[in-house]
């Protein structure tokens, strides 16, 4: 697999960014040349075309050639690590909500007691 795709710049319009899609017998890359992917995170472009999303395509021209990537076997792992990421990115959000609703309880039971009064050591 050797597919290239442009994906519009949403800080500098007119621009795109290169997202390359390679893939030997061994393993799959997929590259993006924003700020972002440059420095190594996940960004949302290669996101987008590995999930199959086109709006963040450059040129409607590149439509055909998002659909032959979603059509490759070799994008099937990257697929695959997505949707496990996104699994674990969930779980991860479900966590932050319980510690947060943890914190408040705590909170408020804490102003509750300011306001009723501490018991002092006898
Ligand atoms: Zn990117």
């Amino acid at each position: 697999m050797d597919v290239e795709l442009r994906a519009a710049s949403s800080s500098s319009p007119g621009h795109f960014y290169a997202v390359t899609f390679k893939s030997d017998d061994k393993r799959v890359w997929v590259l993006c040349e924003c700020a972002a992917g440059a420095s190594g995170q996940f960004c949302k472009h290669r996101r987008a075309f590995i999930s199959g999303d086109a709006s963040l395509l450059w040129d409607d021209l590149d439509t055909e050639v998002l659909a032959t990537l979603q059509a490759e076997p070799d994008l099937a792992p990257a697929v695959e690590l997505l949707r496990l990421y996104d699994e674990s990115l969930a779980q991860i959000e479900r966590e932050k909500k319980g510690l947060k609703e943890r914190e408040k309880a705590l909170k408020s039971r804490f102003a509750v007691e300011l306001l009723h009064g501490i018991a002092l050591p006898l």
